[in-house]
């Protein structure tokens, strides 16, 4: 069997086609973004006979729970404008080896390369998004969503708020995410820390924002995770448009959500719902600089 055949497969079909409606859509400038899609047993059965010359590829943040997992996996510096053209290049497929601490390459990322470098983030978070008896969640995806990267310059940055801004913004967001989406503080990309920290926001939200940086949504599927992120970032565009306007002068009320909640049979996130409307941050200033001079980091970070 050859990889001819694995191009053709539903997973390196759909990959390749999310990727660049990812691209085409601006979030994933550059090397930006990653995604990761876990394959079942029937998925990968017919390949497994090929893929005789793997390579071993380790993790720094040892993952449990997902020994043995196959994972289809964007790879480590590559451009989502160039899946489509090169998917055997840019996309790999990984098994996670027993004890988590490394992956077993089996096919893909081109004769050197690995899996994105963001890959605590995915595993952790693919652990931690699986509610016991519910159906599987397979899909991880991380980009660079304009919109919503805006707001997070401007809004009081807690998920309570977030969420509460993103509902208002457009009426179908409450029936799309009524668990609402995650924040957590800036923190360093590519690290154990952010994998923990999304992966812990992602078991409660089927999003989560870094702020000044992008989104992480998660999905049943992959339709399911960018119409998660494209609902997020309309919301997020209308809600550019309106502050850049002044801002709101009459919006969807606490009551509004309540009946809409009530006519899509959804529970909202109880500390979004409890907000009575929604805040921009605290006015930078001469009491509340945006960035504080600290001589000393930034002596270290040039040494
Ligand atoms: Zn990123």
């Amino acid at each position: 069997m050859d990889s001819l055949r694995i191009d053709q497969s539903w997973f390196v079909s759909e990959m390749v086609r999310v990727t660049t409606d990812m691209w085409r859509k601006g979030w994933d400038e550059r090397n930006g973004g990653n995604v990761s899609l876990r394959l079942l047993p029937s998925d990968i059965e017919p390949y497994l006979a090929s893929w005789t010359k793997t390579r071993i590829w380790p993790l720094t943040l040892p993952v449990a729970g997902l020994d043995g997992e196959y994972f289809l996996v964007t790879g480590t510096g590559a451009y989502f404008r160039n899946v489509e053209r090169e998917p055997e290049e840019n996309l790999g497929i990984i098994r996670v080896l027993p004890g988590g601490s490394a992956v077993e390459i089996m096919w893909g990322f081109g004769e050197k390369g690995g899996p994105t470098s963001e890959m605590p983030a995915h595993l952790s978070s693919h652990f931690a998004c699986q509610k016991p008896g519910s159906r599987l969640k397979r899909v991880i995806m991380h980009c660079h969503a304009t919109h919503v990267i805006a707001l997070s310059y401007v809004l009081e940055l807690t998920s309570a708020n977030i969420t509460r801004a993103l509902w208002e913004a457009s009426t179908e967001c409450l029936v799309v995410f009524p668990d609402g989406i995650g924040i957590m503080d800036w923190m360093v990309p590519g690290t154990d820390s952010i994998g923990d920290a999304t992966a812990a926001l992602l078991a409660h939200h089927p999003m989560a924002v870094w702020p000044f940086h992008g989104v992480f949504a998660t999905g049943h599927d992959l339709g399911e995770a960018f119409g998660l992120i494209e609902t997020a970032e309309k919301a997020g565009e209308l809600l550019v448009k309106v502050i850049s306007m002044g801002g709101p002068r009459q919006t969807i009320s606490t009551a509004n959500l309540v009946d809409l909640a009530r006519r899509f049979g959804v529970k909202p996130l109880p500390s979004a719902m409890a907000l009575n409307g929604w805040r921009m941050a605290e006015k930078a200033g001469a009491e509340k600089p945006i960035t504080r001079l600290e001589p000393a980091l930034v002596g270290a970070a040039l040494r």
